[in-house]
């Protein structure tokens, strides 16, 4: 579509919103925002400064039929009342990534999806093309939206961590190399709670792909290599797998304590314990990161460097004290089972979990047979723990409910003897008692640096 006069209306009103008010602004849209809820301060004064109009607190339906082109935010579900009037219009709609994509030039897109381990994997590949001296941008999801860096300071690289809202609103978005981690149940509630709905959601990061587009997928995951074989990608796809004995051409595996990443002809070999970052979870993360490394040219002593210097993430199997002999490790960011169960592997000590949150129907089946291997007592953490208790009762003898971070670490902190572990891995959202996950992991932090 040519911009011009032509109207961009934007719904929603944060990161990306904004990201997207900002570069449609500057590439000649008539841009105006719309947000239901309160706008931010910040984001209001961005606006502003630009001289671009909005409205919050609800949607002027007239302003915002009137669009030529709408950018939904990933946070507007379709059931939103004014999407279904948008959606009966023809109102092209697409997600933030789809228009940031429309002004890309000539730079390439590592793009990157799955259920867990987004942020690490896309910080991760950001590193590796940093270290190599690349022109790269880490966007997405992970804090700065691919459409403000263009308009900020475009890049010849981006690293992109994609969510499946991002995807479901993609209509040309390429990635000339998509990475796909696992699916695992998550955000059911905004498919219909239909799993092949959010499936399909993923797998949309590869479906705009051409041949020459290298599509990285984990060959360990039945959900995915299931539903390849029913589904044509155009991509040449690449797996990871920890099967030694599933090795291909190209791509990666682990053998022993060792990663074997081969592509372009060569293979390297990677110490896993030299990786900074530790776990299971973090071995697929590291050979999807190192294989997108490859792919965008870079050497084995380049890769190899960047495994060695990475610092991961705050919130993510964090480790935060030692107090009289009790570790405190922070998972605040472990919001849906599969990661906890991935953070439940990779202790080496006896837990004491701290579970609980906005439940988003989780089964925990999921992770029993870890829990009745590692976990001594559950602290629940969330205003129902209802769930929890009624399944864990008959395995764990050690239940306590909490309501706050403070009181959770205080019960953990009494629950576990020397030589054990607390481990905050919630397995839920935080919303219903913190801001977000960084607050929920903030406040277990400082809960524990007070005791
Ligand atoms: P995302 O951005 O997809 O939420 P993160 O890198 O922020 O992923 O990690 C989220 C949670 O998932 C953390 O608790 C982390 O320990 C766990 N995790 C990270 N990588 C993986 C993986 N490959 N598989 C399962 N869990 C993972």
């Amino acid at each position: 579509m040519e911009a011009g006069t032509k109207k961009l209306v934007i719904l929603g009103a944060a990161e990306s919103g904004v990201g997207a008010a900002l570069l449609g602004k500057q590439k000649g849209w008539d841009v105006f925002v719309s947000d239901g809820r309160t706008i931010k301060e910040n984001f209001k004064k961005e606006l502003e400064a630009q001289g671009i109009a909005y409205e919050e607190g609800g949607h002027t339906e007239e302003k915002v039929l009137a669009a030529d082109c709408l950018v939904k935010s990933p946070g507007i579900p379709e059931k939103a009342p004014i999407m279904k009037k948008i959606r009966a219009t023809n109102i092209e709609v697409c997600s933030e990534i789809e228009f940031g994509y429309r002004y890309k030039g000539d730079s390439k897109i590592i793009g990157i999806t799955g259920s867990n381990g987004k942020s690490t994997t896309t910080k991760l590949t950001w590193h590796i093309l940093k270290t190599a001296g690349y022109d790269v941008a880490m966007v997405g999801n992970i804090g700065y939206s691919f459409a403000r860096q263009i308009y900020e300071k475009p890049c010849e690289w981006y690293v992109i961590e994609i969510s499946s809202f991002q995807l479901d609103d993609i209509i040309h978005f390429r990635p000339d190399v998509a990475v796909l981690l696992n699916i695992t149940p998550d955000h059911l509630d905004r498919y219909d709670y239909k799993f092949e709905n959010y499936v399909a959601s993923k797998f949309r990061i590869a479906q705009n792909q051409l041949p020459s587009d290298v599509f990285i997928v984990n060959e360990d995951d039945e959900v995915i290599t299931s539903y390849l074989t029913t589904h044509n990608t155009h991509a040449k796809t690449v797996y990871f797998t920890m099967d030694e004995n599933n090795i291909h051409n190209e791509g990666a595996y682990s053998k022993g304590d060792f990663l074997h990443i081969n592509y372009g002809g060569e293979e390297m070999k990677q110490s896993i314990h030299d990786l900074t970052i530790k776990g299971k979870h973090n071995q697929y993360n590291s050979m999807a990161a190192g294989i997108s490394g490859r792919v965008a040219g870079i050497r084995h002593e380049k890769l190899r460097e960047s495994f060695e210097s990475f610092e991961g993430l705050e919130h993510r199997i964090e480790y935060v004290a030692t107090v009289r002999g009790v570790d405190f490790v922070n998972d605040s960011k472990g919001t849906n089972l599969n990661s906890v169960w991935f953070a439940l592997e990779s202790m080496k000590k006896p837990v004491v979990l701290i579970l609980g949150g906005q439940d988003k129907g989780n089964d925990y089946k999921a992770i029993l047979d870890l829990v009745q291997e590692k976990v001594k007592a559950i602290v629940c953490m969330g205003v129902d723990n209802e769930p929890i208790i009624s399944f864990f009762q008959d395995y764990v003898n050690d239940i306590v409910e909490t309501k706050s971070a403070k009181d959770a670490v205080l019960a953990g902190y009494s629950l576990a003897d020397k030589g054990d572990v607390v481990l905050l891995s919630p397995g839920c959202a935080s919303f219903d008692l913190f801001k977000n996950y960084e607050d929920r992991g903030t406040q277990f932090k400082e809960a524990v640096r007070n005791l």
